[in-house]
């Protein structure tokens, strides 16, 4: 469903890159800030695209795809994704591994009542197929695997949970599955969590048995480690040690930094003006159209249709006049003319009421009224849907009463700050 605006940059030289990035990221707090639509902006993940890093805007939203991670406290701001959080640590000394026979722990919750202890002293193991390889995702057990992030550190985009068959292939036994006495293609990747808590119990991948005080380095290795695992939501800041707050978002907005991934790619080169030839570093940005006017109508409603913030109003004014009256008409007429562009003017023959009921339905900010009571003292009926308040305005002044309010609601949009 996206219709994107989309834009490119190029630069001669990474910092050139870096200096041109910030200015894009402030031109878009202000397109969505005129737009009048609460926005964050949020570290993202790169995906498809490829490239350095990625921010997200996103305006919070019970019908969003994404999740964004927020600290109240140091203001850091990132989709779950690629969120990171403080690592959870353990302490104590490594104790000797040991060996238990555990025949009836078919899942985590068992086996942390057979070995009697929490969650968090479990290690718990997940096994994918990539495109061509077993991979075995190990955190700990009060974590989940996030996809996402695992994808991103050992470079596969596709993983599925494995089958039995491929399990029993690999020789990995489902239940008691941990990274010992593997078959070499399976790929161990280990999450940090597993990486700073000692004396973990752990499948021993032999039916029946778990190891207790297993520990990584000592007992077990890996291929890859990093931070595999999802951010939940009692997660602490890394930079703060804050309790951060999880909640649903819209994307609107995406800008990359992509570096030379693609020049590089294309072998696309250009040469400067010493004649050095060099991969342009370039910058990629987008706006979701649609998803945006969706968010403004979203944010600017009532009960009778929408209120289009005048940034982005089709129509300033919508014009009608009442009665057959010549006069009314004439001045009806000399009025859309004088506002041209800026004004719908309503000619139909309709009722009274219907006009009304479209003028709200369309969402335009004011509604000018001519009828045969206005005419009596030169003036015309203005109603202002954003402030539902209704005004008389003298004829000879009107273009400068809606200029004056349009700068007014401008000026509110540029002025306010918006944020989660
Ligand atoms: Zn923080």
């Amino acid at each position: 469903e996206f219709r994107m605006s989309d834009a490119y940059s190029f630069h001669r030289s990474f910092s050139e890159l870096n200096n041109f990035f910030p200015r894009v990221f402030r031109a878009y707090e202000r397109v969505f800030r005129a737009c009048e639509v609460p926005t964050v902006a949020a570290e993202a993940g790169v995906g498809f695209m490829g490239g350095e890093r990625s921010y997200e805007f996103l305006t919070p939203s019970s019908n969003g795809d994404d999740y964004v991670v927020e600290c109240p406290k140091c203001g850091y701001i990132a989709n779950r994704d690629v969120a990171v959080a403080a690592y959870p640590s353990g302490s104590g000394r490594p104790n000797a591994l040991e060996r238990i026979e555990t025949p009836d722990c078919k899942t985590m919750d068992d086996l942390a009542e057979c070995v009697g202890c929490k969650r968090s002293g479990l290690a718990k193991t997940m096994v994918f197929a990539g495109s061509s390889r077993l991979v075995m995702a190990v955190v700990r057990a009060d974590y989940d695997v996030s996809l996402e992030k695992l994808g991103r550190l050992i470079h596969e985009p596709a993983l599925q949970r494995a089958t039995d068959e491929q399990l029993r292939q690999a020789g990995v036994v489902a239940t008691h599955a941990g990274p010992f006495r593997l078959h070499p293609d399976t790929v161990v990747v280990v999450d940090q969590s597993v990486i700073e808590t000692p004396n973990l119990v752990c499948g021993s991948n032999e039916e029946g048995v778990h190891f207790r005080n297993a520990n990584f380095g000592r007992d077990f290795d890996a291929h890859y480690s990093g931070d595999i695992s999802r951010i939940r939501s009692s997660a602490l800041c890394r930079h703060c040690g804050t309790s951060m707050n999880i909640s649903r978002a819209l994307e609107l907005g995406h800008i990359f930094r992509l570096g030379d991934y693609y020049t590089n790619r294309m072998d696309l080169r250009l040469r400067d003006e010493t004649g050095r030839e060099f991969y342009p570093q370039m910058g990629s940005y987008g706006i979701g159209i649609g998803r945006l006017m969706a968010a403004i109508v979203d944010t600017h409603h009532d009960a009778d249709g929408i209120i289009w913030p005048v940034s982005v109003a089709p129509f300033l004014s919508y014009l009608m006049t009442i009665g057959k009256s010549r006069s009314v008409r004439d001045t009806g007429d000399a009025i859309a003319e004088y506002l041209e562009h800026e004004v719908l003017y309503d000619d139909r023959d309709e009722s009274i009421g219907t006009k009304f009921k479209d003028y709200l339905l369309l969402g335009i900010p004011f509604r000018i009224v001519v009828s045969p009571a206005t005419m009596t003292d030169d003036t015309v009926e203005v109603y202002d849907r954003i402030a539902s308040s209704t005004h008389t305005v003298d004829v000879d002044t009107l273009p400068e009463f809606l200029a004056a309010r349009q700068r007014e609601y401008l000026d509110r949009a540029r002025e306010s700050t918006h944020a989660l």
